[in-house]
């Protein structure tokens, strides 16, 4: 296998348990209501503590260290 293909996966996936896919806070939502035809986002709730975990081993993802890092990071 190739390094440079092993570390770019490295870089997106938990690590943890390398899964790829990532969730955000299950009852994390968007209020909406219907007003001239279509649906407006009124707010969202839970906006101030937006938290996004991995799919498979539920592990709590750092969005602001992930960003900096370039990398996925937990807490
Ligand atoms: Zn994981």
């Amino acid at each position: 296998m190739n390094a440079k293909k092993i570390s770019k996966i490295n870089n997106s996936c938990c690590p943890k348990c390398r899964a790829e896919e990532f969730i955000t806070e299950p009852n994390q939502y968007d209020v909406l209501v219907f007003s001239a035809g279509q649906f407006d986002i009124r707010c969202s709730e839970s906006l101030d503590c937006f938290k996004i975990f991995c799919r498979e081993c539920a592990s709590e993802v750092n969005d602001d260290s992930s960003s900096q890092a370039k990398r996925v990071v937990l807490k």
